[in-house]
């Protein structure tokens, strides 16, 4: 039950955990104002209030930025192994200790219900401990020529400056899922979180100055000048890395920027994941797994459930059970106790959602479930299950990203596999069976970076997370995520 007294706590440590968020850049160790100290706000999807005013970075602010990672590079490159993975295991500790002020701040500018907000710090916060077991574990070789005499001595070495560019919608994790290898690696870098949610960031790099990562390793340029700011030090010549987390649109322009100076790039883009049940799957199991699939962070997801392929003797079955279970979600401001689903992140998002499920109905899917949304104020969409939805649905053909269940029938195991391989991207897919053999058969045939067999998350940091097709390149996270920030270089010996 919800009372006055209830709610007027949240809204006191609301005020302080933002307010003790830093607001400015972090150039050389050093927080300042942005040039001309311009400045933008902060919005609160659930009510539409502005929460803080943050500095917004200029092309030369994004300039000396650069000039701070440069001037810092070599040093850390020199630093022991060690003392990189104390720095992020001192992070870590740190995001543990302080994950309540830091999943409200999350909350508020994102709008995911508290309790995912905590679950995405401690999975931030492991990228920092995975990384930092990794930091000690950089392996060279050495080898006798296949002709005898010469040696081979290959070791890895920091690729260099790294811009690291990151969406809105998981808002730490997608940093220190970068900033993690970097670091472990010997990189210095320049973020550039997303604008409509800085503040997570700006916190963890309050936490990364405290710990004491060395000036000017690590620096922080919020924006509204994404593209202005970015651009140049793409070109530069001076960035040697660049990893970018978000739409495949834009992961395509900076592909572009990124050939001219031959930048080695790792690229994590959009999603649009099949979801296949067949008959012979445990249909509870397979809702279980759809609900996380699809409503981990309330739709705004990659890897969400965008395509929902069940066979055709259990689809009615499984819609009508998928529908009862996404019905029960509260939703509401992602503060409130008992709120499953928070809002979405702008008006441009509602838009879109709205266009998508238009067209679906209008040709010819059933909705099975449109839930309920609060009143006032907050960009909500309710939880939705459609069926029968058709294959030409502009809805199969592009992210959702909301609370939308698109329910479409199969009919047998190559059709699943054809309709899931029907498209540029291929980040993630699921498959629900009991049959093992069908289930890696199916596995193996799609076309996905990444396959949930029987299960609807794959997110771990210890495993490789990346794309296939229009999905990416490259990945992070798993024993290959420090290999994207490391150069291997080879030196030929002459023994004789
Ligand atoms: P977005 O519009 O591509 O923006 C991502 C980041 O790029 C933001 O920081 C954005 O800044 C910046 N940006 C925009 N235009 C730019 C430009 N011309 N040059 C340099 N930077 C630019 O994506 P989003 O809407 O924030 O995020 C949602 C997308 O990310 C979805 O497609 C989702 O699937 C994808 N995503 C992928 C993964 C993955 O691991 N594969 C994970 C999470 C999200 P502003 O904020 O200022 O626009």
């Amino acid at each position: 039950m919800s009372t006055q007294t209830d709610i007027a706590p949240v809204h006191i440590s609301a005020d302080r955990v933002v307010s003790a968020v830093p607001k400015r850049l972090l150039i050389g160790g050093r927080w300042q104002n942005a040039a001309g100290a311009r400045t933008f706000d902060v919005v609160d999807p659930a009510t539409g209030q502005v929460l803080a005013a943050v500095a917004d970075a200029s092309p030369e602010d994004g300039a000396a930025a650069l000039q701070a990672a440069v001037a810092a590079q070599a040093e850390f490159a020199a630093s022991s192994p060690r003392h990189r993975a104390d720095l992020l295991m001192a992070a870590f500790e740190l995001l543990h200790e302080r994950i309540d002020d830091l999943a409200l701040v999350m909350t508020l500018e994102m709008g995911k219900p508290l309790a995912e907000a905590k679950g995405e710090i401690a999975y931030a916060a492991e990228f920092f401990r995975h990384f930092a077991e990794e930091a000690v574990r950089i392996r060279g070789d050495y080898q006798v020529a296949p002709g005898g005499g010469a040696r081979f001595l290959t070791t890895k070495q920091p690729v260099g400056p790294a811009l690291l560019i990151t969406p809105w919608n998981f808002p730490m994790a997608m940093g220190t899922r970068k900033l993690g290898p970097a670091i472990a690696a010997g990189c210095t870098s320049v973020v550039k979180p997303a604008q409509q949610t800085p503040l997570s960031m700006l916190a963890l790099f309050g936490i990364l100055v405290e710990v004491g990562v060395p000036d000017g390793v690590v620096n922080l340029v919020p924006t509204t000048d994404a593209a202005g700011v970015a651009e140049p030090l793409i070109r530069s010549g001076q960035v040697r890395k660049l990893s970018f987390t978000g739409s495949t649109k834009i992961g395509k322009v900076l592909l572009e920027q990124a050939a001219d100076k031959v930048v080695r790039t790792s690229l994590e883009l959009g999603g649009n994941a099949p979801f296949i049940v067949f008959d012979d799957a445990d249909l509870d199991e397979a809702v279980a797994g759809a609900m996380q699939a699809k409503m981990r962070n309330g739709g705004e997801a990659c890897t969400a459930a965008n395509r929902i392929y069940v066979q055709d003797t259990v689809m009615d079955a499984f819609a009508e059970r998928l529908a009862a279970e996404m019905g029960k979600l509260k939703v509401g401001p992602g503060t409130d106790d008992g709120v499953r689903l928070g809002p979405m992140i702008d008006q441009a998002a509602l838009d879109k959602i709205s266009g998508l499920v238009n067209d679906a109905v209008e040709r010819g899917a059933t909705t099975v479930l449109r839930g309920e949304i609060p009143d006032g104020k907050g960009y909500f969409y309710p939880p939705t299950v459609l069926s029968n939805v058709s294959t030409d649905a502009l809805m199969a053909g592009e992210e959702i990203f909301g609370p939308v269940a698109p329910v479409t029938p199969f009919h047998d195991e190559a059709e699943a596999i054809r309709v899931a391989n029907d498209t540029p991207y291929g980040l993630v897919a699921y498959v629900f069976t009991n049959d093992l053999r069908r289930g890696l058969r199916v596995a193996e045939a799609i076309e996905s970076g990444m396959v949930g067999l029987n299960q609807g998350v794959v997110s771990n940091p210890a495993a490789p997370f990346g794309g296939m097709k229009e999905s990416g390149l490259g990945r992070e996270g798993g024993a290959v995520g420090i290999e994207e920030f490391l150069e291997t270089k080879y030196i030929g010996i002459a023994l004789a």
